[in-house]
């Protein structure tokens, strides 16, 4: 049986340490961390992860990211404390995004309007493309 890796400082110095919820629990003896384990044979590929964090960065909430990428919110999370990702707070713009097929989005990109006054990024989902958009807060008067 291949030894359990801790997911927190990679080490293979792990124990088994009792079952929570239902799952096998581990104890990392070298930075002392608890963590259970996900089921066997569903290792989410690192690419999902980038693109999860990603869009985590650019102010998407968990769910929808998970609607997005049909990723677990939970395993979002995770992710995001695992690679102890820390969204900066922001007030004056918030995200909006668009998934476009090739054609769209190269239409989109024809009109200069599309393109003025704003930021934003363009990053693969799957066959399609994101297109995520920052917009400035109306400011109240
Ligand atoms: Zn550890």
């Amino acid at each position: 049986m291949p030894n359990k890796q801790c997911p927190r400082c990679n080490s293979l110095n792990v124990i088994k340490s009792g079952i929570v919820a239902r799952r096998q629990r581990f104890h990392c003896k070298n930075c002392n961390y608890f963590f259970t384990v996900q089921k066997q044979g569903k290792q989410i590929d690192n690419y999902y992860v980038v693109k999860a964090l990603q869009l985590h960065l650019e102010g998407i909430s968990y769910r929808e990211i998970e609607r997005i990428l049909g990723i677990s919110h939970v395993s979002v999370m995770n992710w995001v404390r695992k690679y102890k990702i820390k969204v900066p707070e922001n007030y004056e713009y918030h995200p909006t995004y668009r998934i476009f097929n090739h054609q769209e989005l190269t239409e989109f990109m024809q009109n200069p309007t599309n393109l003025k006054g704003a930021g934003m990024i363009i990053t693969e989902i799957g066959d399609k493309f994101m297109l995520i958009k920052w917009e400035r807060f109306r400011k109240e008067k």
